[in-house]
């Protein structure tokens, strides 16, 4: 039995299905879950020294690669002067002024310790602002696991939203509306219905928790219109994309802005934090300037502000995201290319350091087309590759990522696996 497999059978007696995050128990793929020892730049290497190249990044936050040299160092120093003081620092200053010079549209931003807390926060704030209940979210986008946003479309096209996990009282999902995603149609109807009682919109400017899903030329404008018209505020979940698929986010590639941004992993380095910010006069309103209330005994914690400074420094270094762009388009391309060959059909995008593949032929634009992609063949590809020391994501409905640590010759060694993987698919 590998030390993996023997992990899992003990984890299961004191955790929960043996894990602390659902994906991370290999459901869809099935077999045993990795159990990993440690990490450097793009590789991973678990219980049983097996190494990987890794293109899940612990869901995002390594894009500079694991355990970064500078970033270890910081965290390492920063610590020996006390883990946690509940108390302000400077730290919190200058990671907010990092995050402020790169995302011009927010004013003011607080700090909490992980993308759910900002998601949860960011809709408080915009219904404690607006006065209003409801708000809208996509289907298939995620935000996190707060009571209104594990939600999914009701029956009918207005209807308002059921619970996806017992213990969400329906009494709260009826607040949240559910749209498809890259249909401006739908969400403009369900603002001809109840626009003067929205609140807010939350998306995922590019989707990456239905596989990758871009956002079509107009959907992103045409909700910022929506939400100019019905004064609804805009909030753009940017906990991946943000300094993802570039400098500026998603809104900086597409030129948008948004209200309120939430943020997480990236701006982390690693480390649990989140943040959500944007419009001064909304977050002003929150507490202790305003009435609205959110707070965290953890928040801005030093140790985690040292280790997103760094990363949030290292990003900027010239031409990080274009190199990122090229080895991550170049890994698609492989793929895409690689499956051609061996007669296997699969639609590939990447934008910044995000990808995404789908076992189809045709090209994928929304949360139907993804769900109705070829889930088997993305298990079988999925343990030809980890067999081949290619560690992605172990769900079809996950984005991967690259990392500045991976170098041409892991995207190379990455796309030979995969077109051997590929072959046996199609054999
Ligand atoms: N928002 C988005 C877009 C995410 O992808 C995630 C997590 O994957 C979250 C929010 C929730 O973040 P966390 O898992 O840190 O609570």
């Amino acid at each position: 039995m590998s030390r993996s497999a023997e992990f899992f059978q003990r984890a299961q007696s004191s955790i929960p299905g043996g894990v602390n995050s659902p994906v991370r128990a290999f459901k869809q793929v099935g077999g045993t879950p990795v159990f990993f020892e440690r990490g450097q730049g793009a590789y991973l290497w678990d219980a049983d020294h097996k190494q990987y190249i890794d293109y899940v990044g612990s869901w995002g936050p390594a894009i500079l690669g694991h355990a970064d040299p500078e970033v270890i160092h910081a965290v390492c120093d920063v610590a020996k002067h006390g883990l946690s003081f509940g108390a302000p620092t400077e730290a919190e200053i200058i990671l907010a002024e990092k995050v402020k010079a790169l995302v011009p549209s927010i004013d003011l931003v607080r700090m909490v310790s992980s993308g759910t807390e900002a998601t949860m926060s960011a809709i408080r704030i915009a219904r404690g602002y607006t006065g209003r209940n409801k708000l809208l979210k996509f289907e298939g986008c995620y935000h996190g696991h707060s009571d209104s946003l594990l939600v999914k479309a009701g029956s009918g096209l207005l209807t308002f939203g059921e619970p996806t996990s017992p213990g969400v009282p329906a009494d709260f999902a009826k607040h949240t509306l559910v749209a498809q995603f890259n249909d401006l149609d739908n969400v403009e109807e369900l603002f001809k219905a109840h626009g003067d009682d929205i609140a807010c919109v939350i998306v995922e400017p590019i989707a990456g928790n239905m596989n990758m899903i871009t956002p079509k030329p107009g959907f992103l404008e045409g909700l910022r219109k929506l939400c100019d018209d019905y004064g609804s505020v805009l909030i753009f979940d940017e906990v991946m994309t943000g300094f993802r698929v570039g400098l500026h986010g998603a809104q900086g590639l597409y030129n948008i802005t948004p209200d309120l941004t939430t943020l997480g992993k990236v701006i982390g380095g690693g480390m649990p934090v989140g943040a959500f910010g944007g419009k001064k006069e909304i977050m002003e309103k929150l507490s202790p300037l305003g009435p609205i209330y959110q707070a965290g005994t953890l928040s801005g914690n030093p140790v985690a502000m040292a280790a997103g400074i760094v990363t949030l420094d290292k990003i900027k270094a010239p031409h990080f995201y274009e190199k990122l762009a090229r080895k991550t388009s170049r890994l698609m391309q492989g793929f895409q290319d690689a499956a051609t060959q061996a007669g296997v059909p699969l639609f590939t995008r990447s934008v910044g350091g995000m990808f995404g593949f789908f076992f189809s032929d045709k090209e994928i634009n929304s949360f139907q087309e993804s769900t109705a992609c070829d889930v088997e063949r993305f298990k079988k590809f999925f343990h030809l590759m980890l067999h081949q020391g290619v560690y992605l994501a172990p769900a079809s409905f996950e984005a991967g990522f690259v990392s500045a640590a991976h170098s041409d010759q892991d995207i190379e060694q990455t796309i030979l696996r995969a077109a051997d993987c590929f072959n046996k698919l199609a054999s």
